[in-house]
C-alpha cells in the first residue's frame, strides 16, 4: 500500500492526535503512511495457526530504493489484488501488517514513533532509522513462490 509520493504540506500540526482515523480527510490519511515499504512484501500465512511470516520477496511494482510503488494511481491494473486500506477495513488487517505500520499503531491507540517522516519532518528519516524495506528485497520476479521459505525475515523495527 505504499504510497507513490506523500504530501505531508499545509497540514494541521499533528492532525493524527486531535482526530479519530474516521474523520481524517484523505489527505491527512494518506500522509499517516511512513513509507516504509513493508507492507508490500510477500507474507506466508499458516493455515492452521493464522500465524504470518514476512518475507523479503516484495511486490513486481515496490522501488526497492525509494521503497515506493511505481504505479500506485493505476497498481490495481498489475496487482489486483492489493489492498486499499481504509479506516472500516482496519480491524480485517491490522494482524498482518506491520508492527511500525502508521495505521496500526493508531488503530492500537500507541503513538507515532520518533522517526516518523510527520515527527521528524523528512521523509528519509524511515530509512535512517533503518525500519524500512530500502536495499534488502529481492523480486518476486526472480523468487520462485516455492522458495519463498527460505526468504522469512524478522521485520526490521
Ligand atoms: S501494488 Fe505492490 S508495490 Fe504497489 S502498493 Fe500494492 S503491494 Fe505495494
Ligand atoms: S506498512 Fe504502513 S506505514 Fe509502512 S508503507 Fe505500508 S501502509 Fe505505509
Amino acid at each position: 500500500m505504499k504510497r507513490s509520493g506523500i504530501e505531508r504540506s499545509g497540514l494541521t500540526p499533528r492532525f493524527w492526535e486531535k482526530k479519530p482515523l474516521e474523520k481524517l480527510s484523505q489527505k491527512e490519511w494518506e500522509a499517516l503512511c511512513d513509507g516504509c515499504g513493508k507492507c508490500c512484501l510477500n507474507k506466508l500465512e499458516d493455515e492452521d495457526t493464522g500465524e504470518v511470516a514476512l518475507t523479503r520477496v516484495a511486490c513486481r511494482l515496490l522501488d526497492d530504493q525509494t521503497c515506493r510503488c511505481a504505479h500506485y494511481e493505476n497498481r490495481h491494473q498489475f496487482i489486483p489484488e492489493c489492498i486499499v486500506l481504509k479506516p472500516d477495513n482496519l480491524d480485517t488487517h491490522a494482524y498482518w501488517m506491520p508492527q511500525t505500520c502508521a495505521y496500526r499503531l493508531l488503530w492500537e491507540g500507541k503513538p507515532l514513533p520518533a522517526w516518523h517522516p510527520l515527527e521528524t519532518g523528512s521523509p528519509h528519516s524511515v530509512h535512517e532509522a533503518g525500519v524500512s524495506v530500502q536495499g534488502m528485497t529481492v523480486s518476486e520476479f526472480d523468487t520462485p513462490e516455492e522458495d519463498w521459505e527460505d526468504h522469512i525475515i524478522e521485520e526490521p523495527i
